[in-house]
């Protein structure tokens, strides 16, 4: 039997979900829910929900769309 690798078992996939949950989540509780037209880029640092390492992230103004990265090489990543 070939192992999977680490990165695409289901339970790795399911934290990365949640962590991607709490990511978004967090943004939207420090700048606001976004709203086309209305909100600003915002870029911040927080805990990463999966290794405790710094997580940078921005919310782009124009769509909306997500950013993150966890500073620990391997860790966490975020485009949508
Ligand atoms: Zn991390």
């Amino acid at each position: 039997m070939v192992p999977e690798p680490p990165d695409f078992t289901d339970d790795d996939l399911k934290k990365r979900i949640e962590a991607f949950k709490k990511v978004i989540q967090h943004i939207t509780t420090q700048h606001g829910k976004y709203v086309r037209g209305q909100s600003k880029d915002v870029a911040g640092t927080m805990t990463c929900p999966l290794c405790g390492s710094d997580l940078r992230y921005r919310r782009a103004a124009y769509n909306g769309h997500h950013h993150a990265f966890c500073t620990k090489a391997g860790c966490l990543q975020i485009m949508q």
